[in-house]
């Protein structure tokens, strides 16, 4: 979708730092990290939240979810929060649907 930051990532548009991916889903990090991991789960096509996605593909929302499952349990000790804010109102600022996985207690010390 035009103006989109996330489909302009996904369509290497714009830089990002690629953590993994699926047929159905792309993982990066958040440009602002707020936990020591915190990765964006989001579907490769445009759907504004998460609840529409639920509706319109919800195959690939259970990929996007199993895809941050992965991630955190390789890059955490496998206790994490997966969030989707839904609405402006709720703090949704990029209004194509992603997931914040997030974890205080990486496996592995982050590198500086
Ligand atoms: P929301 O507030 O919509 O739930 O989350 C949007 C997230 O996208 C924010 O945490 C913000 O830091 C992140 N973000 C916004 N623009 C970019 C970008 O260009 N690249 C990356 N990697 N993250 C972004
Ligand atoms: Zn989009």
């Amino acid at each position: 979708m035009q103006d989109c930051v996330f489909c302009k990532i996904i369509a290497g548009e714009i830089p990002s730092k690629f953590v993994d991916e699926t047929e159905h889903s792309v993982a990066f990090y958040d440009i602002s990290p707020r936990q020591p991991i915190h990765v964006l789960v989001v579907p490769k096509k445009h759907h504004t939240d998460v609840a529409q996605l639920s509706y319109a593909d919800p195959a690939a929302l259970v990929d996007l979810v199993q895809l941050g499952s992965k991630i955190a349990s390789e890059q955490s000790t496998g206790s994490f929060r997966l969030t989707f804010n839904t609405g402006a109102e709720a703090g949704q600022t990029v209004f194509h649907a992603h997931g914040h996985i997030t974890s205080t207690t990486p496996k592995e010390p982050i590198a500086k």
